[in-house]
């Protein structure tokens, strides 16, 4: 897409969870962006020292060149910490483009508003199988959530499990509590190697499930292949990746059934746009990962009504208050609203959605400017 832009002023609020950005260009129309979270406190030092530099004051005609010149400028820093700061800038322009626009992201990227089906995604595995029946079962009853996801095994765990026997009892517990007409997903984290996770698939298809993500170690993308070409069920993952070249090689070797770009840890929309063509090249689904209830999974609505090769739902935190304390009140209004089983996107221009002012005043501020 090709518009003409010059950014004036790059301000963040910042605290150790979320870095928000607010870009003002030399017409002073603005966007609100946000970097990928956790550590956002340093992804924030990051976005001063080695994003905002490099683009303040310069005329750039698409988005693309100017994440291809911050990229070149830094290119000895080819990680992940630049491009979580690089979404902060990527999903402010695209909130930018929206305002001037008077569009939603979706309409600018040729989809549609409207509703999209969600999944429930349990982040916790410190959860006995008892306790995330009941309180899943709460969640499709009051809600109507059709699927969700619920975690197996431990966190990159060497194929141990949380504690003995849980992961067996939850793949029994979980699905049975839920009943038919609700998709199972599950998410290992890394957690197998191939010979385990292919033995534990054969519980999974036992119990209806429909989903393995993640069974083997990301980095070990051959363990990963073994799995998908054993089991029926689909295997899915990828949502630490944000490398292009990497992209291209496990959709080439179809390491996984289904792939789960994390739209911040890639550096923003535009780049994740990217590795959903590459998949719809290959005709594969692009499901992306969005754990929390940040910018991310705006974002995510809006990728995955606008592409053509989207999965079949919208990745949805379930954590509240108690597990995620971070996230309440970033945004003024709740936008992650769920009836019967469904978001909404946000149909005003840009993302939608404001960071609230509460929360902005409370968050340590810094500016950038010519
Ligand atoms: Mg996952």
């Amino acid at each position: 897409m090709k518009i003409n832009f010059k950014i004036k002023k790059l301000e963040t609020f910042t605290n150790t969870y979320v870095s928000v950005v607010k870009l003002t260009m030399f017409d002073d129309s603005i966007g609100w962006g946000q970097m990928s979270t956790y550590c956002a406190d340093i992804t924030c030092e990051i976005f001063h020292r080695q994003i905002a530099p490099h683009v303040i004051g310069v005329s750039f005609s698409s988005f693309d060149d100017l994440e291809d010149l911050i990229l070149r400028k830094e290119h000895k820093f080819p990680g992940s910490y630049i491009l979580r700061a690089l979404a902060g800038l990527d999903t402010a322009l695209w909130d930018w483009l929206g305002k001037i626009k008077e569009s939603p992201v979706v309409t600018l990227l040729g989809g549609n508003i409207g509703k999209i089906r969600a999944y429930g995604s349990s982040m916790k595995r410190d959860i006995t199988p008892q306790e995330e029946a009941q309180r899943l079962c709460h969640l499709r009853d009051t809600f109507g959530f059709n699927a969700f996801k619920f975690r197996i095994g431990s966190e990159c765990g060497e194929g141990k499990d949380e504690w003995e026997g849980r992961t067996e009892e939850i793949i029994n517990v979980v699905p049975k509590a839920l009943g038919n007409g609700v998709e199972k997903l599950v998410d290992a984290n890394s957690c197998y190697l191939h010979e385990d996770a292919i033995e534990i698939s054969k519980k999974l298809i036992d119990n209806d499930i429909c989903h393995f993500e993640e069974p083997c170690p990301y980095w070990l993308p051959e363990e990963t292949k073994k799995v998908t070409d054993a089991i029926s069920i689909d295997v899915t993952g990828g949502e630490q990746d944000c490398d292009l070249r990497v992209w291209q090689d496990l959709i080439d070797r179809k390491i996984t059934d289904v792939f789960q770009p994390d739209i911040m840890y890639m550096g923003g929309l535009t780049r994740s746009l990217k590795v959903a063509k590459m998949a719809a090249d290959a005709n594969m689904p692009c499901t992306p990962h969005a754990a929390n209830l940040s910018l991310v999974t705006i974002c995510t609505m809006h990728f995955l009504k606008a592409i053509p090769n989207a999965g079949k739902y919208l990745e949805l935190s379930i954590e509240g208050e108690d597990y995620y304390p971070w996230q309440i009140d970033l945004f003024d209004g709740n936008p992650f609203m769920v009836l019967d089983g469904e978001c909404s996107v946000p149909d005003s221009p840009g993302w939608g959605v404001q960071f609230s002012k509460k929360w902005l005043e409370k968050s340590h501020y810094r500016v950038c400017e010519i």
